[in-house]
């Protein structure tokens, strides 16, 4: 069953870059397994993914320490400053910087473990008050401050759209980021390349990669509706 609904995810994925232009391998799938089982992981792994997202660290670590080691984990939630230490060398692209606090201290923890970190900035694009992220003015300051930090390697921008029933209505937010992307990456900032732009979920990823995304992330589509009781 999510081997079918990845096809039908695929398949769309396919169809949005050739209608942008766009060769299929400029964008990689993550498949956001938040509360999912190992056993579903696993399945989409069989089909040949190997990027996968969570958002809550726990839950990462123990499927880390399950699933196949050339697995490529993704951290899209929020993330406490006391988590950070169980990441390092494990994940592959912590996609949630939305202080110089917390990329100090990702690069502090990076520093101690002998790895690089790569990082994307997390911009509220909308300004929506129910999300993290920081504001488009404050993501420039941000990236040129969290750049000067040893052993963290700035990749780009992440935003989360708003929900909205029709995708179109995200359009504009998807081509603000991109617009954002695009003025930092002018700026020849040593140590910032953003060749990353992570947009698009379930609902909306398509217009995302019309758009420019470079990530997309997309739980309910392949596993299906997430259960937060069991
Ligand atoms: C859960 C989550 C997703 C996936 O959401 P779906 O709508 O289920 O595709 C993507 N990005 C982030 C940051 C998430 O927390």
């Amino acid at each position: 069953m999510v081997t079918e609904s990845l096809k039908e995810v695929e398949k769309k994925v396919e169809e949005a870059c050739k209608r942008a232009g766009r060769e299929r391998s400029e964008v990689t799938l993550i498949a956001v397994s938040k509360t999912k089982p190992v056993e579903m992981l696993q399945e989409v792994y069989d089909t040949g993914v190997r990027d996968f997202g969570e958002n809550k660290v726990q839950e990462m670590m123990d499927k880390y320490e399950v699933m196949p080691k050339d697995i490529h984990w993704h951290m899209l939630g929020h993330l406490q400053r006391n988590k950070v230490k169980y990441l390092m060398g494990k994940v592959a692209l912590i996609h949630s910087v939305d202080s110089l606090r917390l990329a100090q201290e990702i690069s502090a923890q990076s520093v101690k473990h002998e790895v690089t970190t790569d990082i994307l900035i997390e911009v509220n694009i909308a300004g929506e008050a129910s999300k993290f992220g920081t504001t488009r003015e404050e993501a420039i300051a941000l990236v040129e401050a969290a750049a000067k930090l040893p052993n963290i390697h700035i990749c780009g921008l992440m935003t989360i759209a708003p929900y909205v029933e029709n995708p179109e209505d995200n359009r504009k937010y998807f081509q603000q980021i991109r617009q954002l992307s695009v003025d930092i990456k002018r700026k020849n900032i040593d140590n910032v390349d953003m060749h990353v732009l992570s947009m698009g979920m379930s609902g909306d990823y398509e217009v995302a990669i019309e758009e420019g995304a470079t990530m997309v992330r997309i739980g309910t589509g392949i596993f299906g509706a997430r259960n937060y009781n069991i």
